[in-house]
């Protein structure tokens, strides 16, 4: 199911950058929570990526966070850096950073003005239409799971770009 080119062609170079796939060979934050208070799954049924997002919210704040499931190196490295980036910070700034590094990878926000940290090494991702899928569904899981007013119900949802 999983397209990755095993050797990338050069014009995909970019696309596989050192932190990506250092974070694809180590995911952090990957597992489960012993009690989550939120929690949502997402699916990208044309690359067959499959990721859950649990959430511990307190304050507003994400108090911890883990997320488990399969997917091809851009998914996998994505939900990991989003891990670190969300961690600790609240919940709109979370929104607030989906939004920005959504707005990057659609073309709609320059890469150096979004102030997205080391998300940006995902950049590239946009001049690969059928990968920003990839790139976005750790995020849109971790919407859905803020959102998810039934705390323990997993939801699974398509991601749409
Ligand atoms: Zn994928």
């Amino acid at each position: 199911m999983s397209p990755d080119n095993p050797i990338p062609s050069a014009a995909e170079n970019d696309l596989y950058q050192e932190v990506v796939v250092e974070h694809k060979r180590a995911p952090r934050h990957f597992g489960t929570l012993a009690a989550p208070t939120h929690q949502a799954r997402g699916h990208n049924p044309q690359c067959g990526d499959d990721l859950k997002v649990e959430l511990q919210l307190a304050d507003d704040k994400v108090g911890d966070i883990r997320f488990s499931g399969q997917g091809c190196a851009i998914c996998i490295a994505s939900a990991s850096m989003m891990t670190e980036a969300v961690l600790g910070a609240d919940v709109e700034t979370a929104r607030q950073m989906q939004q920005r590094f959504r707005a990057v990878l659609t073309g709609q926000l320059d890469a150096q003005e979004a102030q997205l940290g080391k998300l940006v090494s995902l950049a590239g991702v946009r001049r690969y239409p059928s990968r920003i899928k990839c790139a976005l569904l750790g995020w849109h899981a971790l919407m859905h799971a803020i959102d998810d007013a039934a705390p323990g119900e997993a939801v699974s949802t398509e991601v749409a770009t």
